[in-house]
């Protein structure tokens, strides 16, 4: 037997026409950008974000800056301001940071959950400080109580990264009455990209806010920065989302609900079948949306090997943290950051998509409850 990690073209075969259909309804109609499927689209994912505005944009990274440059249009971030933001996380959410002329501030996360301790979020504030990103990685809601009372205290913004975690919920007794990702925060960036549990067929993104200034300035910046045609206000970019993506979206966006039921009865397999000393599970937190199923282990080039051999797909998200990627050695240089290195190293990333049956899951849960390190005493 092969457990693929993921093969998006087996996911889309059953639904290979309706998608066609999609893209040729854009084709025929002669309205190439915007238009009504982007409009569908962002009435569409403000329902599931419980947001009053979503602004379809090119993709996940173009979202988070659109909203950090929009926040400097708006005077509340400046040039060299600084953002904090997980340590462990996918570089685009740092990249996102200094691509707006930010300075990304890495904090490291909870050694269990993988998201920023909001323990160690204080330690890194300094005068310069004008936002929080939280990253919901994993699929995993990155959200606390403490996180916001800080950023209550200091005024600062809070950025939500929900690339990962469409449609996750959480529950803050207290906080507000918006309990799912990409509603949480001042403002969220989402992410389309094919792999993400709502995938597009090419790039595709969007903001989310429940503040009309912010949404009106992100959609200008995303379109030259003009507010109105032949008027720009803003020395904007060109970041929006094309409409053939928005329509295999707005297609998709009903199968979300089945999508992270899928997901969870998977992982509630691996969680009760994987028996294994020499693996950790991830911790469990309620409102988990599976975007992946990120298990540890301090032997893990014997266990990729062992995976290989069994035929049981695997990934690493990821492999090296930003710090230490080449193009941010030198900003990060001198900084360490353990926890997020210690999770690069020992982290593996099991099969959790719609390529793989919970019978799949139950057989890879054995395969690995099998699995004996001769090098861990
Ligand atoms: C995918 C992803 C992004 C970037 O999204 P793109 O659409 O690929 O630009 C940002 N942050 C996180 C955490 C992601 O996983």
């Amino acid at each position: 037997m092969r457990y693929p990690f993921l093969d998006l073209a087996e996911i889309h075969a059953s639904s290979m026409e309706l998608f066609a259909d999609a893209a040729s309804r854009v084709v025929r109609s002669g309205r190439y950008i915007g238009g009504p499927e982007v409009e569908e689209f962002e009435r569409n994912l403000a329902r599931i974000c419980q947001t009053t505005y979503a602004i379809g944009v090119s993709n996940g990274l173009d979202a988070l800056k659109l909203i950090l440059r929009a926040y400097m249009e708006m005077g509340h971030m400046a040039p060299g301001d600084e953002i904090i933001v997980a340590a462990n996380t996918y570089i685009a959410s740092v990249l996102a940071i200094s691509e707006a002329g930010l300075t990304p501030v890495l904090v490291e996360p909870n050694g269990e959950t993988f998201n920023i301790d909001s323990a160690n979020i204080e330690a890194a504030i300094t005068p310069r400080t004008r936002g929080i990103m939280t990253v919901h990685l994993f699929g995993r809601p990155s959200w606390d109580k403490q996180m916001v009372e800080i950023a209550n205290r200091y005024n600062l913004k809070i950025i939500e990264d929900n690339a990962q975690a469409i449609g996750a919920q959480t529950r803050t007794p207290g906080l507000n009455n918006t309990h799912t990702t990409g509603g949480l925060g001042h403002a969220a960036g989402i992410s389309f990209y094919p792999t993400k549990n709502i995938g597009a067929m090419g790039d595709a993104g969007a903001v989310t806010t429940n503040d009309p200034e912010l949404a009106a300035v992100v959609r200008a910046l995303a379109n030259y920065g003009s507010d109105r045609r032949y008027h720009n206000i803003y020395r904007g970019f060109n970041c929006r989302l094309d409409p053939i993506q928005a329509a295999i979206l707005n297609l998709k966006f009903p199968a979300l609900p089945l999508e992270i039921g899928h997901r969870s009865v998977l992982a509630d397999i691996y969680n009760k079948k994987i028996k294994n000393p020499q693996i950790i599970l991830p911790h469990p937190i309620e409102g988990h949306v599976y975007h992946q199923y990120v298990i540890r282990t301090v032997a893990r080039k014997e266990f990729l090997e062992y995976l290989d051999a069994n035929g049981v797909g695997w990934d690493i998200h990821y492999p090296t943290p930003p710090h230490l990627q080449p193009c941010y050695r030198r900003m990060f240089a001198g900084q360490s950051f353990p926890v997020t290195e210690q999770i690069a190293n020992q982290c593996v990333s099991l099969p959790i998509s719609r390529c793989t049956s919970p019978s799949d899951a139950a057989a890879i849960a054995q395969i690995i409850s099998q699995w004996e390190c001769p090098s861990i005493p």
